[in-house]
């Protein structure tokens, strides 16, 4: 009894549901035709976080709110448009990665995270998900830019939640190729943090394009898309050794 309770528990209610689609809506997505992937997703991070503490926000309206739809607001960038080859620095259980695969199969994505555990939930939701235009990847961004088949080969890289917007620029625009763009998800303070972090960004060839405001739907929570375009090589010294760019931002 008790497992089919916990069973039942884990699935996306009918209120979750309603509440995603009209969601979706607010942001100009008709999201019907994945809403069995995300509900399959939604259940396989319940199942998952019951054992391993893979993400703080673990009640449905917070999963389907600030993971499923707030990754998604990465669409309402122009430049985010199919055959890009996209990496995301820092993915966690997926976001905002694995919702922007589900409703974008010719943009490909690799999922990059520096914790093996959450690596592995990514993987295993791509496998169960059948998603071909994602991969799962272990290690961090410090040393996979140092990797020659992999330096600015990106069209764009994307984080949310990583680090503060001159760290982010380190971790993710060697990964980039020239005229590529980096989209940083942030919150009300975006501006601030852009503001802050212009030598930083000046020194990895990087400018910020514009900060794109939004709200998410229901609760009006104010989010901001930093755009950062890539205009000049990053100098071979960066990022520096794994760990600096969060201890020592550049500035
Ligand atoms: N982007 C997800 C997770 C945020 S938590 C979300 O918004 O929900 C930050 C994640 O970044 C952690 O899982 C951590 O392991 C990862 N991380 C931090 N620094 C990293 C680095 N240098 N390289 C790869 N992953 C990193």
């Amino acid at each position: 009894m008790g497992g089919h309770l916990a069973n039942t528990m884990m699935q996306m209610t009918l209120e979750g549901r309603r509440l995603f689609l009209q969601g979706g809506q607010e942001l100009g997505l008709d999201l019907e035709p994945y809403l069995p992937r995300f509900a399959r997703f939604y259940e396989l991070l319940n199942l998952v976080n019951q054992s391993t503490n893979l993400t703080a926000i673990r009640d449905e309206q917070g999963i389907v709110l600030k993971h499923f739809l707030d990754s998604l607001t990465c669409l309402s960038y122009s430049g985010f448009i199919d055959g890009l080859s996209v990496i995301d620095v820092g993915t966690g259980a997926g976001f905002p990665g694995l919702p922007l695969a589900i409703v974008r199969p010719n943009i490909h994505f690799d999922l990059l995270d520096a914790t093996q555990k959450k690596v592995g939930f990514v993987a295993q939701v791509i496998q169960d998900l059948g998603l071909s235009n994602a991969q799962a990847l272990w290690g961090r961004a410090e040393t996979l830019a140092r990797q020659n088949v992999k330096r600015e080969t990106y069209d764009a890289a994307l984080t949310r939640a990583v680090a503060s917007l001159a760290t982010v620029a380190e971790l993710t625009l060697p990964l980039v190729r020239m005229g590529g763009f980096v989209i940083a998800q942030k919150g009300a303070g975006a501006e601030a943090e852009a503001e802050q972090a212009q030598g930083a960004l000046r020194r990895l060839g990087g400018v910020v394009e514009h900060i794109l405001r939004l709200t998410l739907p229901r609760t009006g929570d104010e989010r901001a898309l930093v755009i950062i375009q890539k205009i000049s090589p990053s100098p071979l010294e960066y990022p520096r050794k794994p760990g600096v760019p969060a201890k020592n931002p550049l500035s």
